[in-house]
């Protein structure tokens, strides 16, 4: 793992997000204000930019490099949250060594993060409803000893149970949560893209390297 693998995952990343615009910003019009996806093309194009940079470093310094990118150009709430997500893991990379055991932990700190800087965890429909049970099956099956390609299979699976899940949910975070009960039925726009993202890393991290 290093700076190139890191583009490697922003731009399979920003593939599936840019191949799921329309949905993503129909589900923010839905129960937001329709920006999500747009702030995080933004935030993806501003990375892009910025390629020769991030290759360049090792794995931590390209995930800070990226997260400092990200916090100035995404807008939202979901632009200090995807920053959190970066630097926690940037930081947490310095502890960690580079196989399944490391990588959890260092996924882990990134979505702790998050949590801290968004006030929540499970259950508000939002990004987090993805994100943290992602980050406890990963766990799981690091203890459990599982090879990194049976990891990278499991993990969408489960990124893309609970994304699902938030259709049914109760927002009471974020914009969403405005709507009360209207935000049922809904799946929750962060939740979507960041399934997407989850799930077009872990292809491309099964890739190689
Ligand atoms: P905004 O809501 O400010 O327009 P975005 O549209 O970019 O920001 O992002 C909306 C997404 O942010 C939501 O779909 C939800 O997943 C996520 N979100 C909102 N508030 C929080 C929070 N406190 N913690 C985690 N995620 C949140
Ligand atoms: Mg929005």
């Amino acid at each position: 793992m290093n700076g190139k693998t890191v583009m490697a995952c922003i731009d399979a990343a920003y593939a599936s997000l840019k191949e799921h615009t329309d949905e993503i910003a129909l589900l923010d019009q839905q129960i937001g204000d329709g920006d999500h996806i747009f702030n995080l093309l933004r935030g993806m194009e501003a990375l892009l930019a910025v390629r020769a940079d991030i290759e360049a470093e090792d794995f931590g310094a390209a995930l800070d490099l990226a997260a400092s990118k990200v916090l100035s150009t995404v807008g939202g709430s979901s632009g200090p949250l995807f920053f959190s997500l970066l630097n926690g893991m940037a930081k947490a990379s310095a502890g960690n060594a580079m196989d399944v055991a490391g990588f959890a932990h260092i996924y882990a700190a990134g979505v702790e993060a998050v949590g801290q800087r968004g006030k929540t965890g499970v259950g508000s429909k939002t990004m987090m409803d993805v994100l943290i049970p992602v980050a406890a099956r990963f766990d799981e099956l690091a203890v459990a000893g599982e090879p990194k390609a049976a990891v990278l299979e499991a993990l969408p699976k489960v990124a893309e149970e609970n994304m699902l899940a938030t259709r049914d949910m109760l927002a009471t975070k974020g914009r969403a949560s405005f709507l009360g009960e209207r935000s049922r039925g809904h799946i929750d726009p962060g939740a979507r893209s960041s399934q997407l993202m989850i799930t077009a890393v872990c292809a491309r991290l099964a890739q190689n390297g």
